[in-house]
Parts: structure tokens; sequence; C-alpha cells
């Protein structure tokens, strides 16, 4: 159920409000609103009943229920969107389009380092790259673990950005927040649900990857794990859904961009690198998001994409990023943002 207070009703009416809501067993979470406050009462489908009376406190304006089976991450919660500070001057959900670059996986400090300054002089704003690889193979390269957290979070300090890296495991989410400015959650975790609640109980804001075989509706309810877990600052990414389609690496669902700003207050990024797996096709998968109303993108990039130790082929060069960022800015301006 929500509870709408009345615009401009005083602090102590929506406190009492809530001590109501603890009362009746279920969980209150409030969002402070420009004019006015809106509580959740997260808990029990059955009882909900009791709820509607708190129509009759003062203060409240209407006890409505939430129809959608996620309830914090959707738009009736929250109309007005969310706007996600990732560091001084760097947010994701506002009209600023977000720009995430970097490797895949964390190599070396060089490969961090010349990437970090190449990407940030292009315009990026924050530094990607992975240092737990969920790989398909065992055989594959796994990652650098913690020496690749101490080489990420160098290269970020170096060029003065946020980092975000992949944590796999719920026990792993306090060490890579001891480094990242923002965790991700792989596709392959997106209903790993011990992650999706510790990580939600972090500080960090959360890059959320839709999974390859995650409808909607599951994804919105793989962000709500992290947001009754206390988290608010939830950053959706769509990155590509397994189809018949063979001639691309995944199928990039734009459609799922226009959907998920209509259903959820949350922010929606778009990595085009995974969507395609091709480099030569991430530009204009980049220049379609932003207008098809992503909020970002992440993008692969690496110094010597023939030489990476993952996901090469779907990696720009420096200069393929510069020349992506400059003609981005039509297309910026045409949906009207800034960046
Ligand atoms: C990645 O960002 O490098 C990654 C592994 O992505 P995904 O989880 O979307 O496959
Ligand atoms: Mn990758």
């Amino acid at each position: 159920m929500i509870i709408v207070m009345k615009p401009g009703a005083p602090r102590k009416e929506t406190r009492a409000v809530i001590e109501k809501i603890k009362d009746l067993g279920y969980t209150p979470h409030t969002i402070y609103g420009k004019t006015r406050n809106v509580i959740g009462a997260i808990g029990d489908e059955r009882g909900k009943i009791v709820l509607q009376s708190l129509e009759s406190l003062p203060g409240v304006d209407r006890v409505v229920p939430i129809l959608k089976p996620y309830k914090l991450a959707s738009r009736e919660v929250k109309p007005e969107p969310t706007e996600i500070r990732l560091a001084p001057g760097v947010s994701v959900g506002g009209r600023a389009l977000l720009v995430i670059a970097g490797p895949c996986s964390v190599e070396s400090d060089q490969q961090m380092v010349a990437t970090a300054m190449a990407v940030k002089a292009a315009g990026a704003q924050v530094l990607r790259g992975g240092a737990f690889k969920p790989r398909t193979s065992p055989y594959a390269f796994q990652g650098l673990e913690e020496k690749g957290l101490r080489i990420l979070r160098k290269a970020g300090d170096a060029a003065g950005m946020p980092v975000v890296t992949e944590v796999m495991n719920p026990m792993d989410v306090e060490r890579v927040a001891r480094y990242s400015d923002i965790l991700q959650v792989g596709a392959r975790n997106v209903q790993n649900f011990s992650l999706l609640k510790r990580i939600g109980k972090s500080k960090r804001p959360i890059l959320l990857k839709r999974g390859m075989m995650t409808t909607i509706t599951e994804f919105l309810m793989s962000a709500e794990y992290c947001l009754s877990a206390g988290s608010r600052q939830v950053i959706l990414c769509e990155r590509g859904i397994r189809t018949f389609e063979d001639a691309t690496r995944n199928t990039l669902d734009l459609s799922a961009v226009p959907v998920l700003k209509e259903r959820t207050h949350l922010p929606v990024v778009v990595d085009p690198s995974h969507g395609t797996g091709h480099s030569k096709y991430v530009p204009s998968m980049s220049y379609a998001s932003v207008a098809a109303g992503a909020d970002g993108l992440m993008i692969e990039v690496h110094p010597a994409p023939e030489k990476a130790l993952s996901d090469g082929p779907q990696s720009l060069t420096f200069e393929k990023f510069r020349e992506l960022m400059e003609n981005l800015r039509p297309f910026i301006a045409a949906a009207g943002r800034t960046i």
C-alpha cells in the first residue's frame, strides 16, 4: 500500500504514520518528495486491508494499493525520477548523460591508467574494469581479484574518476566496496537473491545488469530485492538478452528502455558492448540508446583490443571511443540532455 501524505503535511504527521505502519507489522519506506511525502508500507499482501485505516490519520491524503509486484521500484510509489549521485559532480538519472567506460577486465597498472586518461579526456565520467570475472569457461581468465581492485582504484584516483566493478559473491561485498564507488551485479547474478539482499545493505550505488533471460518484470523484482534491503541507489543496465539471433552476441533490447522508464523511477543505462559483441556495432547502438531515452551508456574500451584478456572483439580502441563520443553529441542534444 502507498500512503500519500497531503502536500505540506508537517513532518510529525508523517512520523506518526510511519509509527502506525510499524505497529501494524509492516515496513515503512518513506520517500520525501518536493511537495509531498509518500510512504510505502511493505509486507504481507494478505493483511493489507488493515492499512486502509491509516486514511483517518491527520495529514494523510489517501491510501492506495500498489498494483505492480515490484513496489519500491515502481513509479506508483515515486513518480519523479531518481537521480543518483556517484561522485562530486557526477550523477545519473538527471539531465546529464552518464558515460561509463573502460576495459572488460583489469589487466595491469599501465592498461588501467592509460584507459582512464583516454576515456576521461574523451568525456567519460566513470571508469569500469572487472576484477572478479564471471567467465563461461573455468579455464578462461578469471580476473586479478584483490590486486585488480587496487589497480582499478589507483587508476580512478589518478584520473579523478569514480569506478565501478563487479561483485560476484555476497561475501566479497564489503571488500569490493572498500575499493569501488559503484558495485556491479552482472547479468549472470541478476537472480542471485542472497547477493542482491547483501548488496542492498551496502551504502554504495548498485549497477544491476539485466540477465540474458530475465523479463522486465523479473529485472525490476531483482531491483526490488536491493531496495527492500535498504538501498535507494539502484541503476538498471540493459545489456542484451538471448534470442535466436546469432549475428550479434546478444539482442540488445532497446525497447526495454522506454518500458523501464515508464515503470520505474530508477535510472536506466545501456551497455551496447555486451549487447552486440562487436565493436563495429557499438557506436550506432549507443546513439540509438540515447534516442530511446537511456540515462547513460556503459562501453568497453581497451588500449589494444586484439590483446585483451576478455571481450576484445567488442572493445573500442581509444580512437574509436573518442570518435563515438564526438558523434554522440547531436544525439545528446536531440534527446534534450547534456554531458
Ligand atoms: C561485464 O560488464 O564485463 C560483464 C561481465 O557483463 P554482463 O554481466 O552483462 O555479461
Ligand atoms: Mn565484458
